[in-house]
């Protein structure tokens, strides 16, 4: 029986290295962080240069750096924090996002909706890149987040991050010069009852951090999150860089941890383990995954029928092939696989528990039969030629089978 693992995009599994430093943390140097004698100072230092390894790698100092349960908490801090930070139950507040996002921006943005926030959702390119002219034109003067990711999570294409950030910061130069207080034409405008605001510049980049540049100065961004557990890396942990100076209201609540910015006893074994597996990154080689990904999608090319790419082949992760295969149920693809041993992931219907096929699909216009036949296949450092040799005779055995059962 094979056990081959191509669903990285789902969760990686934690390096031994990482593992091995986490260890002693548990029953060794259990301190609350927070204590003041030997036994805190003793975990307080592991965090610290946790933090200081984190800051390395975003290229920001490390009290910009909180640390959170996960990606999903920190999207939730960094959208919710700034909203509730900007008076937004008395002023008409617009944030923009785009539709393709994770549910952990999507549906924060939804609730916050709810709330009275005004949101616009931004349609990607059928590439699966968003366009920045599309950006700017949604953003209006009481626009004051706008939370665009940095790697699509389904199909791996990548974001125009650095440019949006520069659009960014010219618009917010530009309302510097336009705002009320220091420029005295603009003072008798009663529409506007207050000056303007800055917009800050999220990304959730869980999907970049392997692959992409990931310096927040380069980038201009003000607000960025990662998670462990998607870097070989624990679950559980997560990071959201806070740029220095943003305006954001903690939301949840209790002791001053974190830069106050986040309440819970600090999570020592985790985040030496997420240091670990950040510095580990640095030292990646990619050249590997890169060779392993095209040389699956030209297998696929030969081998299967009718099978088309979903996002832009240029703009995307070396770790990610997003497939359709005409006329084939994606979940029974999956069910398929599953029993020779492999694990792959589907943007059709059943496997999400909803009856939507995945709303990454369906922003960038594949039809539902389309989507119904898609497979994520994302690849890791530990793959090899053969895994992938294998896996495509599986799926190729597998796509005639059902076609032949399928009514005509
Ligand atoms: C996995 C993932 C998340 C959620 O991260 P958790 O740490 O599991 O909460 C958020 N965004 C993207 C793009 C992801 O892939």
């Amino acid at each position: 029986m094979q056990n081959i693992y191509f669903d990285n995009a789902a969760t990686t599994p934690v390096n031994k290295n990482v593992l091995e430093v986490m260890l002693p943390y548990f029953c060794e140097i259990y301190g609350n962080a927070s204590s003041l004698h030997s036994f805190g100072q003793e975990a307080l230092k592991a965090v610290d240069e946790a933090r200081a390894k984190v800051a390395n790698f975003l290229g920001c100092e490390t009290n910009e750096i909180i640390f959170t349960s996960g990606a999903t908490e920190a999207d939730n801090l960094a959208i919710m924090g700034v909203v509730f930070a900007n008076n937004y139950l008395e002023k008409k507040i617009h944030i923009i996002t785009t539709e393709f996002e994770h549910p952990a921006v999507l549906e924060t943005c939804k609730y916050l909706e709810k709330q009275g926030v005004e949101v616009s959702y931004v349609k990607p390119g059928s590439d699966g890149v968003i366009k920045v002219e599309d950006i700017e034109k949604e953003i209006k003067d009481n626009t004051i987040l706008i939370s665009v990711m940095y790697v699509n999570n389904e199909i791996g294409t990548i974001q125009p991050i650095k440019e949006i950030g520069q659009l960014v910061k010219k618009i917010n130069s530009e309302r510097i010069t336009r705002d009320p207080s220091t420029s005295s034409s603009l003072r008798s405008d009663s529409a506007r009852d207050d000056t303007l605001r800055q917009i800050y510049f999220h990304t959730d980049a869980v999907q970049a951090a392997l692959y992409c540049e990931m310096n927040v100065e380069n980038l201009g961004v003000d607000l960025m999150a990662i998670s462990g557990h998607k870097i070989y890396g624990p679950k559980g942990i997560g990071v959201l860089y806070i740029k220095k100076g943003t305006r954001l209201q903690k939301i949840q609540h209790g002791g001053h941890h974190e830069f106050n910015k986040r309440a819970g006893t600090l999570n020592t074994p985790l985040m030496v383990g997420m240091g670990k597996a950040v510095e580990l990154i640095q030292t990646r080689d990619l050249n590997k995954i890169k060779f392993l990904r095209d040389y699956l999608w030209q297998e696929l090319q030969k081998n299967i029928v009718d099978v088309s790419l979903n996002g832009s082949w240029e703009d995307r992760t070396p770790t990610n092939l997003n497939v359709s295969v005409q006329g084939v149920e994606g979940e029974a693809l999956l069910l398929g696989l599953d029993m020779a041993g492999i694990a792959i992931s589907t943007g059709s219907a059943c496997s999400s528990g909803s009856l939507e096929p995945s709303h990454v699909l369906m922003s960038i216009g594949l039809s539902h039969e389309a989507a119904h036949g898609s497979l994520r296949i994302t690849l890791g450092e530990e793959n090899t030629k053969e895994e992938i040799d294998y896996f495509v005779q599986q799926l190729k055995q597998l796509a005639e089978k059902f076609r032949q059962m399928a009514p005509k």
